[in-house]
């Protein structure tokens, strides 16, 4: 059994990525730079956008966040990002999600210039990933790809299950295993709240990925003996602890660990990995913009 570490192989990435902005500065004297978008005073995306600035300034990449008024207006917004998009000390730049009701998301993320885009969410940069073109890949499932890449855990001719088909997770990540190339070159299925008896499928999986946001709700008899099982999910639940809460990802962890042949555990897992892919990306803009194509 291996219980896949993200804690350890994201901290493996940043020292990484450390040693290589530290190169980069000695040889044209610039580091990277991360403007961080936050709109209004949602708690999540506070402490989110916290945690990846303090993350990025800890290797290096100077990052800003930039604080807005809930009610500014669309316009303000898109010259925010214009700003942004102008400044050359700026290689990436991340909106943190979800944006107020009031501004069309889609138009926001449209208006991040490509060459910036971080978060991979980005239409240009979406499209480059389906059609199977290097890109700005979206951090949560390039981190899982990065795990398994780490762990030798092999993709290609596998059957993979994805359960779960947001933009940020499910329909990405599916995408890049389907993909004729190293790391990937795998048979994809897709489920989502309106299939039919997702245990039919999951059952099948080599490698099933949950990125569905319900608590512990696959289940031991819904997975395959020896199969490979990354958890995304994280969600609240209560208990009597000092917070009141504890994490769990989607997966029933404590009864599916008995039969698979690696997990995540939820906290600890993919969670971490996310926010070194975000650096990880930033590093790549800076060095796609200063025409450096390695060192
Ligand atoms: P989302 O946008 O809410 O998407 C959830 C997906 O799961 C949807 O496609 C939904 O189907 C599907 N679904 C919901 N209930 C289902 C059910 N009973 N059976 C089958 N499919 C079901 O969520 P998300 O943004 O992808 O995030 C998913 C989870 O991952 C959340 O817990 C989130 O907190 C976590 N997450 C973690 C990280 C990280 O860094 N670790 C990053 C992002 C997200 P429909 O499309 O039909 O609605």
């Amino acid at each position: 059994l291996i219980i896949i570490d993200g804690k350890f192989v994201s901290s493996q990435i940043r020292s990484e990525l450390k040693t290589e902005i530290e190169k980069l500065a000695e040889k044209i004297g610039k580091t990277p730079g991360l403007a961080a978008i936050l709109v209004g005073e949602n708690p999540a995306s506070k402490v989110y956008v916290g945690m990846k600035s303090k993350a990025c300034n800890e290797i290096g990449i100077k990052s800003s966040v930039v604080k807005l008024n809930e009610n500014i207006s669309e316009d303000e917004l898109l010259n925010v990002i214009k700003k942004n998009n102008e400044d050359n000390n700026i290689h990436g730049i991340l909106v943190q999600l979800p944006l107020p009701k009031h501004i069309d998301q889609n138009k926001i993320l449209n208006s991040i210039s490509v060459d910036k885009d971080v978060d991979g969410f980005h239409p240009y940069n979406v499209g480059n990933l389906i059609i199977g073109n290097d890109t700005f890949y979206p951090c949560t499932p390039y981190g899982i790809i990065e795990l398994l890449d780490r762990y030798k855990i092999e993709v290609s001719g596998k059957h993979v299950v994805v359960v779960g088909r947001s933009n940020i997770v499910g329909k990405p990540i599916a995408n890049m295993l389907l993909q004729k190339k190293k790391n990937a070159n795998a048979t994809v299925t897709v489920c989502h709240s309106n299939s039919r008896d997702i245990s039919e499928f999951t059952r099948q999986a080599d490698i099933l990925i949950a990125a569905i946001g319900s608590p512990e709700i696959i289940k031991a008899d819904m997975i395959k003996e020896g199969a490979v099982v990354i958890d995304v999910g994280v969600n609240r639940v209560e208990d009597n602890s000092e917070k009141g809460y504890k994490l769990v990802g989607d997966v029933d962890y404590q009864n599916v660990v008995n039969k698979v042949a690696a997990i995540t555990p939820v906290p600890g897992g993919v969670g971490p990995m996310t926010i070194a892919m975000l650096m990880k990306n930033t590093v790549k803009a800076f060095k796609l913009i200063n025409n450096i194509n390695m060192i």
